[in-house]
């Protein structure tokens, strides 16, 4: 679980590990809201905080504006809320937009935070291996399900170090001939099959990059609106991972599905920040 803070001037909203490193967010952002409040003059540096009127002149520049963001950050720290999941935010029932390079460690930070708090995790992924591992590494303990969708096969015997509980973890091996439609469907049929009542499910899409240069974009559209109708049946939080930057078809996608995201993250350093 994480801290989250949400700006009072702005549509700014943010998770951080802790209290602690959310000061490092608030602090700057609210800053950037008042740069008039900091004024240099003969070598000295003044900040005037606009909410109390709290006053300060010092030669030391660096200082005098770090002690102002440490300053602003009191004003709002009792609003930051701790123990905050980022599907709180939907109830866990929605589809999340993840920008950022699809094998990136800043990626693997949300992974990490949607299926650690999964019974059931599924992941539709180029690269079953290193999902795996990921899992491993990163959660506490494994889901309760773990079902991998990917074109790949995973070489269970070499990985004979991977602490799965038997059965607790089965890999879906599709052909990658099969279309948006039939992998759509695959993926609901997993749902029937594997969500007992009460399970927080967590369905992870790490192949949209692929499926929009294979198709197009309109075909790409129609299965995350697939996907998302199927999560809002049976809840759960779909997960996009998505670099718009890398790929312009990617990013006029995303601008067509733009109804369709309850939530636009980019993850940087472990804090999410909600992109307005
Ligand atoms: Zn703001
Ligand atoms: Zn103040």
């Amino acid at each position: 679980m994480m801290a989250r803070w949400e700006c009072d001037h702005c549509g700014f909203l943010a998770w951080a590990a802790d209290r602690d490193e959310m000061r490092e967010v608030t602090g700057s952002h609210l800053l950037a809201h008042v740069p008039e409040a900091v004024t240099r003059s003969d070598f000295r540096t003044n900040w005037d905080c606009p909410y109390c009127n709290t006053e300060k002149t010092v030669y030391d520049a660096d200082g005098a504006v770090s002690e102002f963001k440490t300053h602003l950050h009191e004003h709002v720290a009792d609003r930051i809320v701790d123990d905050a999941h980022v599907a709180d935010r939907f109830g866990w029932t929605g589809a999340v937009r993840i920008d950022a390079p699809v094998d990136s460690d800043d990626a693997d930070a949300l992974r990490a935070h949607f299926h650690g708090h999964a019974d059931l995790v599924i992941a539709v992924t180029l690269d079953p291996e290193r999902f795996v591992r990921l899992v491993d590494d990163r959660l506490d303990a494994w889901p309760r399900r773990t079902v991998v969708v990917s074109t790949e096969e995973y070489p269970f015997d070499a990985e004979a170090e991977i602490g799965v509980d038997d059965g607790s973890i089965e890999i879906v091996e599709i052909d990658p001939r099969l279309g948006p439609d039939e992998l759509g469907e695959t993926v609901s049929r997993i749902i029937d099959v594997n969500h007992a009542a009460g399970d927080v499910l967590s369905l992870e899409v790490s192949v949209f990059h692929e499926i929009v240069s294979s198709f197009d974009v309109r075909t790409a559209c129609a299965f995350v609106r697939m996907l998302s109708a199927r999560i809002d049946d049976s809840g759960g939080a779909l997960q996009l991972y998505v670099d718009g930057d890398a790929d312009p078809n990617v990013s006029t996608a995303m601008n067509f599905l733009d109804d369709d995201i309850d939530l636009a993250l980019t993850p940087a350093d472990g804090r999410f920040i909600r992109r307005v």
